[in-house]
């Protein structure tokens, strides 16, 4: 047999497969069930047009013909159902099926279009046509254009996974148009006509290309169908052989294959299904989860988005407490008593620990709601630890058990760098506060450094306060981490601001980490930044 021969009957082959699969995958839907009857008359077709060269007589070329002109309307009804998800009463629809029908008897029954023919070994064929060929040729080729045209259309105007779907039926229709088109009309140009049976051959492209389309969403049932049609096909081809059999001993051994073949195909059949159910269950409960996370993240947005609102509220009386409280204690309300002045600080140091934790807290839901804005400018380093260290001037000398030194170790140095001032500040405090907060009894030592074979400006800030245990260490700067001997030495702490700091600082492209040789040993905290001169 012709290789030609062979890839034209394993298309059809293919064809009526696809057809069954798609069917199965889902019988009441007409847009299967529609498919099915396309791919059948595609093969059909198919082969009409491959027994022209086997059998060469007028009945299979009349009947190639006539199968041709009705495969056009059927495409077209088709893919009229799948794009409009219903009939429509379109009246050209109705036109093109009529005069296919009246043109598919002429073609069959009458010498109206097909006269007489004569055909070559060579697969090619001298047709003497009748005189309704010209209209047979301009229904199949306009009723051609205006599928391509709907199937263009559709893909033009369609969003997401409809998208997808057309574009894989545009591109199976053009793939086969094209076929067409070459091997009929441009490569006999150059005298190659053996190719001509390949033109219906190429509707296996979009065969293949519909039956993807529509069955992306079922694969997995797909699976169990292909596998079982493959099966059944290989039980009729083996009991062929029994019943077809010449000797007694031929007759055994085919038997022998059947009943194993068949036990092994139902172990192989019920494997699929089960390895089906189990993924679509997995599918299924990935979907599930999907949802859930989605619905988590809108709460936990919704959290934040709350958080923010509540804190931002928190705000304004707090700066009025703690307005009215330093006045009184600045004495710009006349004198007070000793022991209101006692109170009136201890509400003062108390608002003022609340509005950081305020802060903390209004920082932390801008970070989760991503609504940070920084505002970068060119500012020099130096100035911004010495402004830090007078504004944290009074925390300082209340702590007396602490000795405090600033260290900037080269004044001409070039501490320019770009930075959002008042976030750079607000890191820089917190390091300090806290070396200050976490230093019972002890030294603190800020410096700022630039290393020269780093090109780094580094800023340290150093305590032998109660120090950070290893397994604290790795920690520190996630969300509400506090250690154990931090909450014994100041209960007041939320654990954010380390968070905050760290998420500041990975904005401005430097790096903050800590160090400390274990609990009761003291603690490094270090932000290295790139300055702005090269
Ligand atoms: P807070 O100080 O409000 O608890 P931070 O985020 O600033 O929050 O710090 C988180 C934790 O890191 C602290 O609770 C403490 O356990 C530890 N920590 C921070 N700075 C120091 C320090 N200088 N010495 C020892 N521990 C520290």
């Amino acid at each position: 047999m012709e290789i030609i021969t062979i890839i034209i009957y394993i298309a059809a082959a293919l064809e009526i497969m696809m057809g069954t699969v798609v069917l199965f995958s889902d019988p009441k839907n007409k847009v299967n069930r529609l498919f099915a009857i396309v791919s059948l008359v595609t093969a059909y077709w198919i082969l009409t047009n491959s027994l022209i060269s086997l059998e060469p007589n007028e009945f299979w070329v009349k009947n190639a013909y006539a199968t041709g002109i009705i495969l056009t309307p059927t495409i077209l009804i088709w893919l009229n159902y799948f794009l409009n998800k219903k009939n429509t009463k379109s009246i050209v629809i109705k036109i093109i099926t009529i005069t296919a029908i009246i043109l598919y008897f002429c073609s069959l029954f009458s010498d109206l279009i097909i006269k007489h023919v004569t055909v070559s070994f060579t697969g090619g064929f001298d047709g003497v046509f009748g005189p309704l060929f010209p209209l047979y040729a301009f229904h199949f080729a306009a009723v051609s254009v205006y599928i391509l045209f709907l199937a263009t259309r559709a893909f033009k105007n369609s969003h997401g996974v409809e998208k997808v779907q057309y574009k894989y039926i545009a591109l199976g229709l053009y793939g086969f148009g094209l076929v067409v088109g070459t091997v009929n009309f441009i490569l006999p140009i150059f005298g190659i006509t053996f190719l001509i049976p390949l033109d219906s051959t190429s509707s296996i492209i979009f065969i293949s290309a519909i039956s993807f389309a529509i069955l992306r969403h079922n694969l997995f049932n797909v699976k169990v169908i292909a596998t079982e049609l493959i099966t059944f096909t290989l039980w009729i081809f083996i009991l062929i052989r029994v019943l077809i059999a010449e000797t007694l001993q031929e007759t055994i051994i085919e038997a022998s294959l059947l009943v194993i073949t068949v036990i092994i195909g139902i172990f192989l059949i019920r494997s699929v299904i089960k390895e089906v159910k189990q993924r679509e269950k997995i599918q299924k409960l990935a979907i599930d989860l999907q949802g859930a996370n989605d619905r988590l993240k809108e709460l936990d947005r919704e959290k934040s988005e709350f958080v923010s609102f509540a804190t931002h509220q928190l705000r304004a009386p707090l700066t009025a407490m703690k307005g009215y409280s330093s006045l009184i204690l600045e004495g710009e309300m006349g004198t007070i008593p000793a022991e209101a002045r006692t109170a009136v600080s201890r509400i003062f140091e108390s608002t003022m620990t609340l509005a950081s934790i305020v802060d903390d807290y209004l920082n932390v839901s801008r970070i989760e709601l991503g609504s940070i804005r920084y505002t970068f400018e060119t500012i020099n380093l130096k100035d911004l630890v010495e402004n830090v260290i007078a504004e944290l001037k009074p925390n300082i000398d209340k702590a007396q058990n602490v000795n405090f030194k600033l260290d900037i170790s080269d004044p001409q140095a070039d501490y320019r760098i770009t930075a959002d001032k008042d976030k750079l500040k607000q890191v820089i405090a917190n390091l300090v506060d806290n070396s200050i907060k976490y230093t019972p009894k002890g030294n603190v030592h800020v410096s700022l450094i630039y290393d020269k074979v780093r090109h780094k400006l580094v800023f340290k800030v150093q305590d032998t306060g109660i120090g950070i245990s290893p397994e604290i260490l790795p920690k520190l700067f996630q969300k509400w981490s506090r250690a154990d001997n931090a909450n014994k030495t100041n209960i007041k702490g939320t654990g954010l601001g380390l968070y905050v700091a760290k998420e500041i600082i990975n904005a401005h492209h430097a790096s903050i980490r800590a160090e400390s040789p274990g609990e009761g040993k003291g603690s490094t905290f270090i932000v290295e930044v790139e300055p702005l001169a090269p």
